[in-house]
């Protein structure tokens, strides 16, 4: 328990922050009631994403699959087509496993016992925290992104806030400030106070309920706390994908388990320089005309690039050509690292489950066909 965190400070920063809270908070569509799945849901789609970006993932995947039971009786695969876009697929499986514990183990009802909420796949000390808080009103602490700034500046704590010691006192605090009642409240508080005042450029100290509170704020530190981190820069990569076609259709291949987008499908790529983010090392670094065949089993006559797609993925910032081909010979075989490999109708494409680069891609190759239709002899006068 942290020594300096009297009784009057702690009493004056919950009741500020709920206070605050009341008036201030967004109506976001996780909030509308303390359903444990729905606290479930919201929380795996925030990691790492933004709240607008969340809000109508969110709302569409919880219209489809509504409970704990419903998401165990799906597919994981239909639940990760589900999660396409969001990113951080694996989330989407441990949300999966999850639901199927929780519907097989448990009568499809959250257990409230933090131990085997803690068990639960994908459910690590902040995600159990705010499962039992925000859902059971059970005084448990919460530390991710923001609450953690909050705490470090109400502290004025210094170093890195990522490691061990600092770390833990964030989480001390964290413990020793939750109220008994009302910790849902509280802790939801604490980080809609990170993300709507206590940003971390520049924290709106005039305008925050806990200016009177805040060690850092009193020190003229609140700029200087947490340390910036120090990024390195992105990993330059360049892949290369074949769209090749044949008698109308395009040929697709579908990853194999393990590594980045399992069981995602693509157009055949091949890593050409830098770091392989993706796992395809064992073809690469490799011209598109000698890996397609070892990838799919095709020989195509490969063209010049068509497009050109940067995304950003772990710690690679990744420059994707894609080339047009055209079929010569071969018989479907998928090669290292994949598990299928196909001719699809272009109009089909939006059915497989993506990346969101495959998806920019694949979406401009069925407007194309789309096009190309459109154009064709006969079509014109109809
Ligand atoms: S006073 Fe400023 S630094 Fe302190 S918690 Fe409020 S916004 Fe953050």
């Amino acid at each position: 328990m942290d020594p300096d965190l009297d009784e009057a400070w702690v009493d004056g920063v919950r009741s500020s922050l709920v206070g605050w809270f009341r008036e201030s908070a967004r109506p976001l569509p996780w909030r509308r009631d303390r359903d444990p799945y729905r606290v479930l849901v919201s929380e795996s789609m925030l990691v790492q994403t933004t709240v607008k970006a969340v809000v109508p993932h969110f709302e569409r995947f919880t219209a489809r699959f509504p409970d704990f039971e419903s998401l165990a009786a799906a597919d994981v695969e239909d639940v990760v087509k589900a999660w396409e876009g969001l990113g951080y697929y694996r989330r989407a499986r441990q949300l999966h496993a999850a639901a199927s514990r929780i519907a097989r183990d448990f009568g499809g009802l959250m257990p409230d016992d933090p131990g085997v909420v803690r068990d639960l796949p994908g459910v690590g000390r902040y995600m159990a925290g705010a499962i039992l808080s925000f859902a059971f009103d059970r005084p448990q602490p919460i530390v991710e992104a923001n609450s953690e700034r909050v705490i470090a500046r109400l502290l004025a704590l210094r170093g890195d806030t990522r490691t061990g010691a600092v770390r833990e006192r964030i989480w001390q605090a964290a413990q020793r400030m939750v109220p008994p009642r009302e910790a849902g409240r509280f802790n939801q508080a604490l980080i809609e106070l990170g993300a709507l005042v206590c940003s971390p450029r520049r924290p709106a100290c005039l305008v925050c309920p806990l200016t009177s509170y805040c060690r850092a704020r009193g020190a003229g530190l609140e700029q200087a706390i947490p340390e910036p981190r120090v990024k390195a820069p992105p990993l330059a990569v360049v892949e290369a994908c074949a769209i090749v076609s044949q008698g109308g259709l395009v040929l697709v291949v579908q990853r194999g388990s393990g590594g980045l987008w399992e069981r995602f499908w693509e157009f055949p790529t091949v890593h050409v320089e830098g770091a392989d983010p993706g796992g395809r090392s064992s073809i690469g670094p490799v011209d598109l005309s000698s890996g397609l065949p070892l990838l799919t089993g095709v020989q195509a006559r490969i063209g010049s690039s068509v497009r050109t797609i940067r995304y950003s993925v772990t710690k690679h910032r990744v420059e994707l050509r894609a080339h047009e081909g055209e079929a010569v010979s071969g018989e479907l075989r998928p090669g290292p690292g994949l598990i299928d490999a196909r001719w699809v109708d272009p109009r089909s494409l939006a059915s497989l489950t993506m990346s969101s680069a495959s998806r920019r891609l694949a979406t401009w190759v069925a407007k194309e066909a789309l096009d190309r239709e459109g154009e064709a002899p006969g079509r014109a006068s109809q």
